[in-house]
């Protein structure tokens, strides 16, 4: 590169992040990974992580990005096609999500798949999030699929499959295929009861109850997917169907696609709004069971919205300590400035703990049939998904601030940060947003009839893996137990579901830093996060803080050896 010019010499500019190994520095996934599944081999990470921090599909992400997705409604001689056009290097990233088994490959394997293919997915999420949006949903809604055994024999093993195969063809000539989920209309997604697209029976044939779908849904994300799981009314109340794009003959379902919606950020993924009418679809369990099914899915989407967050914070901070140690200010790299040291240190805590507590969570559905873990599961999902999410836009707008004015440019979308800023709220907003989490928290935290092993002591005993290990915390554990009471009668103050849902979070975070983290990053987290009033503006950790050793944990440039 030149860097001499007529005017000036080029000084002082920071090379990107590149050609650096994602597993490899990642030692917060790695610790939490060897804690969760300390059997899990090691080598598939290191190979993803090093194709993911390549120049090459670093360049795929770009253009994906810079290239958005395109609706073509109609061929030029006026037949509908609502077909979506992507760049290809949006086919490339999908190819390569779907090659690393992050859909619907789990579901194919036995235990400790899921937590394997959950850091999978946190490491692709810092090459490229938006493409994650099919994948996760393709294995949120897998599992469902049992509720209708004659689709599952039919598309199970193509949903598996680790080829990608972006063709609009019959399931039968596909060799991989994805799903996506249809609930939002345009007059309530939180409270999917209000949903008022309706389901008329048809026939009963070689998928059992088929039925025509007439309504729409506001939000339709992936619509170039296979198939979909979407709610309608039947007579018995909401109902889960199966929709394909192409039916059994060939011929394309009755879905027209109005509008790709125009996002904030997400830009390789084509979000739509669509129209059915009379599209075929068979019912996936029973009529009236379709809230059941949808909160299910809710858990496995919610997984990966916690992870997909915490992935795009380790990006952030990855890039914010590889930037700050390369760029100096008054005399000295800005990483050895002491201020700045505080806000990297800080930062670096927060991904570590978000991480943490992503991968407590992943444990928890890896474990499907174990009690203790299912009480885990439904108390962290929402907890997980409301804090971490919470955590990172503030993380990202810190993180960008580290780069100063560079950090705000995309430039062609080579400014990664601006993209992950643009990110960061989407997974707080989709799959039940903040508030939604937190009531759903007073919920889980219920007493149910004549069982005692209920969350709360689920919860008192995960603690219990930590006490005596710092007061702080043991104090603040206490304390959240205590305010449980009223939420374990049926209670709780829906007006304080936040504070108590950020208050569950850290204490998790705590009780697990102290399990798999350096003890300088736990120490650290409950000096300032546990001892006061709670978080505060990142970079405002006390003194006697080891901001250097938590920066090196950190360090993006880390081999896997
Ligand atoms: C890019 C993008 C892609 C999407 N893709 C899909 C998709 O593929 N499929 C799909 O089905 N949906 C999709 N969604 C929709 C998304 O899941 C919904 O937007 C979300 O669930 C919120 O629903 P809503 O927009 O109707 O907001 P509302 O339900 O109106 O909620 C608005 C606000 O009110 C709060 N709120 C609601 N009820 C309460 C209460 N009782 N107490 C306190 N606060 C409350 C919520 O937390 C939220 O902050 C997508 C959204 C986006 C942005």
């Amino acid at each position: 590169m030149n860097t001499s010019m007529a005017t000036h010499e080029v000084l002082n500019q920071v090379a990107p992040l590149a050609g650096h190994n994602v597993y490899a520095g990642d030692l917060a996934l790695r610790d939490a990974l060897k804690f969760h599944a300390p059997d899990a081999d090691e080598a598939p990470r290191v190979a993803l992580g090093a194709m993911l921090g390549t120049e090459a599909m670093q360049t795929h992400a770009r253009l994906a990005n810079v290239n958005k997705p395109e609706l073509h409604t109609h061929d030029r001689f006026g037949h509908r096609t609502d077909s979506v056009e992507f760049h290809p290097s949006y086919h490339a990233l999908l190819g390569a999500a779907v090659g690393a088994g992050l859909h619907a490959t789990p579901w194919s394997r036995g235990e400790g798949a899921h937590i394997e293919r959950a850091a999978g997915f946190l490491m692709f999420t810092q090459l490229e999030p938006s493409v994650l949006c099919p994948i996760s949903m393709t294995y949120a809604v897998t599992p469902a699929l049992r509720g209708n055994a004659a689709l599952m024999a039919d598309w199970f093993d193509k949903l598996a499959s680790t080829r990608y195969d972006g063709r609009l063809v019959f399931v039968q000539a596909k060799s991989g295929v994805t799903m996506g989920m249809g609930m939002t209309e345009k007059q309530g997604g939180s409270d999917v009861r209000a949903n008022t697209t309706r389901a008329e029976f048809v026939e009963e044939n070689g998928w059992g109850r088929c039925y025509r779908l007439i309504g729409h849904k506001w939000f339709f994300s992936a619509p170039m997917s296979d198939a979909f799981l979407v709610l309608a009314q039947t007579p018995a109340g909401l109902g889960c169907f199966f929709l394909p794009r192409v039916l059994p003959d060939g011929s394309l379902n009755a879905i027209a696609i109005q509008r790709l919606k125009d996002k904030l950020g997400n830009h390789a993924n084509a979000s739509s709004e669509v129209e059915f009418n009379g599209a075929l679809a068979w019912l996936v369990g029973e009529e009236g069971r379709g809230i059941a099914q949808i909160l299910e899915m809710g858990t496995l989407t919610r997984l990966d919205c916690a992870l997909g967050t915490a992935g795009l914070m380790r990006g952030a901070v990855a890039l914010a300590l590889h930037h700050a140690s390369r760029r100096n200010a008054f005399g000295k790299p800005l990483a050895e400035q002491p201020l700045m040291q505080n806000v990297l240190a800080d930062l670096a805590i927060e991904s570590e703990a978000a991480t943490a507590l992503a991968m407590r969570l992943a444990r928890a559905v890896d474990k499907q049939d174990d009690a203790f873990e299912s009480l885990m599961r439904r108390v962290l999902t929402p907890v997980a998904k409301f804090w971490i999410c919470k955590r990172g836009s503030a993380l990202a707008q810190e993180a960008m601030e580290c780069l100063g004015g560079n950090g705000y440019v995309e430039e062609r979308g080579e400014g990664v940060m601006a993209r992950i800023y643009r990110e960061m709220p989407l997974n707080s907003i989709w799959e039940g947003a903040g508030n939604i989490m937190a009531l759903d928290l007073l919920r889980a935290l219920r007493k149910r009839d004549g069982r005692n092993a209920d969350a709360v002591s689920a919860l008192e005993a995960e603690f219990a893996t930590a006490r005596g290990a710092n007061a702080s915390l043991d104090r603040f554990c206490d304390a959240l137990l205590a305010r449980f009471a009223d939420a374990a009668d049926g209670g709780g103050d829906e007006a304080g579901a936040r504070r108590l849902a950020q208050d569950v979070a850290l204490a998790v975070q705590g009780t697990l830093l102290q399990r798999h983290s350096a003890a300088s990053v736990f120490d650290a987290f409950c000096l300032s996060r546990l001892s006061g009033n709670g978080p505060q503006v990142f970079g405002t950790l006390p003194s006697g803080v080891d901001f250097k050793a938590i920066m090196q944990r950190a360090d993006p440039h880390r081999s896997a050896h």
